[in-house]
């Protein structure tokens, strides 16, 4: 059996920590003779300086003709970048709209998961995290605020800026349906995550909601406004399983959420269209500030390589093992420096990876 895997390397520590990842996937598939071709793209910043545009149509032929997409991040310093000097349809994160909007990536998955040997790491107070906390963000992410028409105009004299915020019924079931999914599979409960009472497309967004419900009984299920939920997520965050909203609110949300687990580079992040099809990356940036140290936590970009094993190709044993290896090298006290705590052996991006294959 064989996979075809597009691989965007992406910028900053983006080559280093998709190395890392690629080697506990070929340790963790080789034991059933499964092999995995891969096929390495531009996009973004790298793309911008071989071809002058941040995705060419070659890119996206590559990736829609594949069976997943593994990606590290892309983009640089966004003061200092000379790629940030160019209008904003020819910046690395324009790359990044146009492929998730080319391969009809619409339902974006970041798990939060506090690990026991993290505890430290988290920036709550020990009596919140006392019983840890596992959620899953559910993000909309080809619609809304983001994909709505952008312009500035100068009236009367002054400049006046405009971003259009449009949801239709079928963006919102299609998502709303990928929720209760993912609930059914976990802790079968849904927090559905907007500002109805200050937005139209909220209130739709409720409506179509509670609609959605209806086929899953089994689902608890209550609305939360985000600002409320901003709040909630550092007050109890074991409350929640499956927090379900738009583009705009899950971006800033799923930062939040990444910030109370402890660390940016433990983070994965899948995001699929209606089949098995995905596009894997972890959920930080392309971290510019410590790029070419071998210093990354490449652990985001393993456990989403496991994802895309579990989702697209249905390698569950496969991605439990390299999920399990992660937590065997953090219990045996392996650190990258971002996780790094008292006690602990402080390791590299390479040693690291190297932990964990070995480990499978
Ligand atoms: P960032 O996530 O790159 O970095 C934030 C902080 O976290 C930095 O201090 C960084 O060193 C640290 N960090 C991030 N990942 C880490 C890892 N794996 N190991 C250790 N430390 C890590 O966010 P930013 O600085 O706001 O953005 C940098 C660039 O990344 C920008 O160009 C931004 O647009 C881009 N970006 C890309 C994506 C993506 O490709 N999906 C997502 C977010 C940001």
């Amino acid at each position: 059996m064989s996979f075809n895997v597009a691989v965007i390397k992406g910028d900053g520590i983006g080559p280093e920590i998709v190395v890392e990842a690629m080697k506990v996937i070929d340790k963790a598939v080789a034991k059933k003779g499964i092999t995995m071709n891969y096929t390495q793209v531009l996009m973004g910043g790298a793309s911008i300086d071989e071809h002058g545009v941040p995705l060419t149509d070659e890119t996206l032929e590559i990736c829609k003709n594949s069976d997943a997409v593994l990606m590290g991040s892309i983009g640089g310093n966004t003061t200092t970048s000379p790629w940030y000097q160019l209008p904003a349809n020819l910046r690395p994160e324009a790359g990044l709209l146009a492929l998730r909007k080319g391969l009809n990536l619409y339902a974006n998955l970041r798990p939060a998961y506090l690990y026991e040997e993290l505890k430290s790491a988290c920036p709550l107070k020990p009596s919140i995290i006392e019983n840890g906390f596992d959620m899953l963000i559910m993000r909309e992410l080809t619609g809304g605020i983001y994909f709505g028409e952008h312009r500035t105009d100068v009236e009367d004299g002054i400049r006046v800026a405009r971003d259009f915020l449009t949801y239709d019924e079928n963006e919102i079931r299609r998502i709303a349906i990928k929720g209760f999914d993912a609930a059914m599979k976990r802790g079968k409960k849904v927090t559905s995550v907007d500002k109805a009472n200050v937005l139209d497309s909220s209130r739709l967004w409720r409506k179509v909601v509670e609609d959605v419900a209806k086929d899953y009984p089994e689902v608890t299920f209550e609305h939360m406004l985000v600002d409320n939920c901003a709040m909630q997520i550092v007050y109890n965050p074991a409350q929640f399983d499956v927090l379900l909203t738009e583009n705009m609110f899950g971006d800033i949300l799923s930062d939040e959420a990444s910030m109370v687990t402890g660390s940016l580079g433990m983070l994965s992040s899948a995001s699929m269209s209606d089949g098995k099809f995905g596009l894997y990356e972890p959920s930080h940036g392309s971290a510019p500030d410590i790029a070419g140290q071998n210093i990354a936590n490449p652990i985001a970009t393993i456990l989403s390589a496991a994802m895309m094993l579990r989702y697209s190709f249905d390698l569950d044993e496969e991605a439990d093992a390299i999920e399990a290896a992660v937590k065997q090298v953090l219990a045996e006290g392996y650190r990258t420096v971002d996780i790094m705590s008292e006690g602990c052996t402080k390791v590299g991006t390479s040693e690291m990876g190297d932990l964990i294959a070995a480990r499978i």
